[in-house]
């Protein structure tokens, strides 16, 4: 059951007989809400500091229904607004002092830029800070700004993005940007309602750029904050299930003024202390009214639904080289998977695994294909791809792209084709494969075993 302002008015009644330390005075002058404080050189501090003083708090759970509950015992603060401002309070002094220095975040005081927040909110996506970084800087030297992203070749930002994954984001925030630019005389809007209008901007980014870049009254909830909420309230109810709950919740504790700060303030408490195993609780400023840590399961918290197997698909990708040595590429249709990226032309990835008369019918070109030992493997989001590589000699055709091998890291290949490129040339080198006799065979699956054997292309 979701915890809602109104649930706070009964709170009082069944909060436990004991008192605890008491808030300090930064609360009752609101210090933490009204400015940000300049991070201090010091490593992190033990979080209970900030939660001493004169007003006390109590950590107890509703009697009635059994729902989490985080009490506060007022003395010089009042209502349920009194016991938010103090959570908000403890955790805005934390983050004043320990607050991540990230590439994208403006130092305190000083000017967010909404682009950069954008960008980093799509980049972060699926991915870490840690992996983000170096993207993000080559990213940003390459399009400083909304405008110069917008005015880019798509195959520029593409290539930027090589790396990243998840080629839809990339293709997304080219649109998003020039929709700024075409709509929004390439400000960017700064409520959630018309960023959501946007390309490629959902719930999350909406909120995330609402909050951090224009500090309005949006709560983003990622992963950390996931995490944090579960455990500060204790919700046993596994993921996904428990996300619209947990998303209440967050939305409970955001304070009236310095969102953004406090959105960020949760975010880097999960990337640094209540960390998915053994947070340190030590040093958080919430440790005195976390239910989870009480319990003593805040290691086992969020609970998550077990995970269905992710489905395996099979294809054949050709390395089709031509006389002068030229490899052939091509580009993917714009829509679905990989939509607009360049590859190594392939069969459609597929449940079934390809029999060798199957994949010589949808060859892209006749060849003696040799089929190379071993296999691509590549991990999707929904499902896991193995590809055999086939190599062949074949002649020139201008429905393709050809790269010399020097020119292949020119083009915005995804992970999984550079993976096909690096396999094909452990296997055959620099060479252009040797011409293969011709064999003979009934069908047969090809993608079980390493080693294939030969196969006549045909032209598709
Ligand atoms: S589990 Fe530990 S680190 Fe996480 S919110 Fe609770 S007290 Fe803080």
């Amino acid at each position: 059951m979701c915890r809602t302002r109104s649930d706070d008015s009964r709170i009082g009644s069944v909060s436990a007989a004991s008192s605890g330390p008491t808030i300090d005075g930064q609360y009752a002058n609101s210090a933490a809400l009204r400015a940000p404080r300049r991070r201090s050189a010091g490593s992190i501090s033990r979080g209970t500091s900030a939660l001493s003083g004169r007003t006390a708090r109590t950590l107890s759970e509703s009697a009635m229904d059994g729902t989490p509950q985080l009490v506060f015992r007022r003395q010089n603060m009042s209502g349920s607004s009194g016991k938010q401002s103090q959570r908000a309070h403890a955790l805005l002094a934390w983050y004043d002092r320990h607050r991540r220095v990230l590439p994208w975040r403006a130092p305190p005081g000083g000017r967010t830029d909404p682009y950069l927040v954008w960008l980093s909110e799509i980049m972060l996506q699926q991915t870490t800070v840690a992996a983000v970084g170096p993207y993000f800087a080559k990213f940003v030297a390459r399009f400083p700004d909304v405008r110069a992203l917008a005015a880019a070749p798509l195959d520029d930002v593409l290539h930027a993005w090589a790396g990243l994954g998840y080629y839809a984001r990339a293709r997304n925030l080219h649109k998003c940007a020039q929709a700024i630019v075409a709509q929004h005389g390439g400000k960017f809007p700064d409520d959630e309602a018309t960023l959501l209008t946007l390309p490629g901007i959902g719930a999350y980014t909406a909120a995330a750029v609402a909050a951090i870049a224009f500090d309005k009254p949006a709560m983003p909830v990622d992963g950390n904050i996931e995490r944090v909420v579960a455990r500060l309230y204790a919700i046993e109810t596994p993921l996904p299930a428990a996300k619209p709950q947990i998303r209440e919740l967050a939305r409970t504790l955001m304070p009236p003024a310095r969102t953004g700060d406090f959105a960020q303030a949760l975010m880097d408490l999960g990337a640094t202390i209540c960390t998915p195993t053994k947070p340190a609780c030590a040093l958080c400023p919430w440790m005195d009214i976390c239910l989870a840590r009480a319990r003593g399961i805040a290691e086992e918290l969020p609970r998550r639904a077990p995970k269905a197997e992710r489905p395996v698909r099979h294809g054949v990708a050709f390395w089709a080289v031509r006389p002068d040595g030229r490899v052939a590429l091509r580009r993917r249709v714009e829509q679905g998977l990989l939509g607009g990226m360049i590859e190594v032309p392939s069969t459609d990835w597929r449940e079934a695994t390809w029999s060798e008369p199957e994949a010589v019918a949808t060859a892209p070109f006749q060849a003696d294909w040799r089929a190379l030992p071993g296999q691509v493997r590549h991990v999707f989001t929904h499902f896991e791809l193995r590809l055999v590589v086939w190599t062949g000699r074949v002649q020139d055709d201008p429905r393709f792209l050809w790269a010399s091998l020097d020119e292949l890291s020119d083009h915005a290949l995804p992970s999984v084709m550079n993976k096909v490129v690096r396999h094909a040339l452990a296997q055959v080198g620099r060479a252009a494969p040797p011409m293969s006799p011709l064999r003979k065979r009934g069908p047969r699956a090809i993608n079980k075993e390493a080693g294939v054997p030969l196969a006549r292309g045909r032209q598709p």
